[in-house]
């Protein structure tokens, strides 16, 4: 069929337009400004630019090295393209720009192998780039999901070894062209936590496995006592106390009393001392407790707000932080609730199951009166370790 003078320029008018619209879209898509590699201490992803207090929700901690390509630039922090439909934001301090990275279409993923050692199983892939990842728990079954952005599977066989005690299954799906998805699926319904990182260009997801001895006596428990030095905390409205000093009470009863049930007790600090967040996880990440407690007082613009709180970031997490609650409940404390996806930085590790514990209120007077009591205090710290004993019990 001969085409028309005039339809023939209207194909051609479309054909640019289209042309002009692809061009366009590449542009957005290739928009990369700056590449480079995480760096510093802890770095991590946001999904967006969130401005309440906690600020923009975390998505991931990422190991320094990785090849990240920056998109554009908002105030302190830069959006990342993870993938062609993924994006996060990464504060400036976490990026050392390299322009000599080569960027490639896609990047490969190679084989896997599964292994065990006494207390930890490993998740091997090998892939050809440091490449960017985040990962998430869900439970019933449980199970650990890590996206990897940028990867195209070339994986062509998985290794299994039956030195492997918690990783019960693992396999993988292509999402998304430049998505890969690793499925870990554990041998218990308690997620007792894993680490990502890169041991050269092989991505090692580490998976802690569930205590064989679930007494406390063979456990390692992190206490930490929230704030401290410079960083006081909240107030007390009618007695001016302040925070810091009075979770570091609690904390030291808390200790005594997992001691006393022969514990291994670690505390981030037992002093007035000023401890940043990044401190207190790389000080956390070093000592590889079995899990942490975190204790805290709570506050509220609106005096009627009282009683306790617990709070989790990962629903793998939770049922300490439910149990926890249940006994502090016992103490005439109403119930604040049980706080899940909670953006604070010492609940965003994925290393070891934590809960964080606020007491009570500051801000109210019924409450701000218990805090005072010293025999107050320490049934708090007796009924954490019921808590926990509770739990643990659920586990065996
Ligand atoms: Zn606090």
């Amino acid at each position: 069929m001969v085409l028309s003078y005039y339809t023939g320029m209207k194909k051609l008018s479309h054909l640019l337009v289209s042309l002009l619209v692809m061009q366009f879209l590449t542009a957005q898509h290739t928009g990369i400004f700056l590449k480079g590699r995480t760096a510093g201490p802890l770095p991590f992803l946001e999904y967006g630019l969130g401005e309440d207090r906690l600020g923009g929700a975390k998505m991931t901690f990422l190991d320094t090295n990785i090849f990240v390509k920056v998109n554009d630039s908002i105030n302190n922090k830069y959006k990342i393209e993870l993938s062609k439909n993924h994006f996060a934001f990464l504060p400036k301090e976490n990026f050392r720009a390299d322009s000599s990275l080569q960027l490639y279409p896609y990047y490969l993923t190679s084989n896997w192998k599964i292994y065990g050692d006494e207390k930890y199983d490993y998740v091997t892939i090998a892939l050809t780039e440091k490449l960017p990842y985040r990962s998430i728990q869900e439970i019933n079954p449980s199970r650990i999901v890590v996206d990897i952005f940028g990867a195209t599977s070339n994986s062509n066989w998985i290794i299994q070894l039956s030195t492997a005690k918690e990783v019960k299954n693992t396999w993988y799906e292509q999402i998304e062209d430049d998505v890969f998805r690793v499925f870990i699926e554990l041998n218990h319904p308690q997620h007792w936590g894993y680490s990502i990182y890169y041991e050269n260009n092989k991505l090692v997801i580490r998976v802690k496995q569930q205590p064989e001895d679930l007494s406390l006596s063979k456990l390692k428990i992190a206490v930490d006592a929230g704030h401290g030095g410079d960083n006081t905390g909240e107030s007390g409205h009618n007695s001016g106390i302040e925070e810091k000093n009075y979770t570091l009470k609690i904390a030291k009863e808390l200790q005594q009393a997992l001691i006393a049930e022969r514990a291994n007790v670690f505390m981030t600090r037992e002093k007035d001392t000023t401890l940043s967040m990044v401190e207190r996880i790389t000080m956390l990440r070093e000592e590889a407790p079995d899990f942490l407690v975190s204790i805290h007082l709570n506050s509220s613009d609106i005096e009627a707000d009282k009683g306790a709180s617990t709070y989790y970031r990962y629903i793998g997490f939770r049922p300490l932080s439910q149990f926890i609650l249940k006994r502090l409940e016992e103490l005439k404390l109403e119930e604040y609730g049980n706080v899940g996806g909670f953006n604070f930085g010492l609940s965003g590790p994925t290393d070891y199951p934590n809960c964080l514990v606020e007491v009570a209120f500051l801000s109210n007077k019924s409450d701000e009166r218990k805090i005072l009591d010293p025999g107050f205090r320490k049934v708090v710290a007796v009924k954490i370790v019921a808590g926990i004993k509770d739990w643990l019990q659920s586990l065996k």
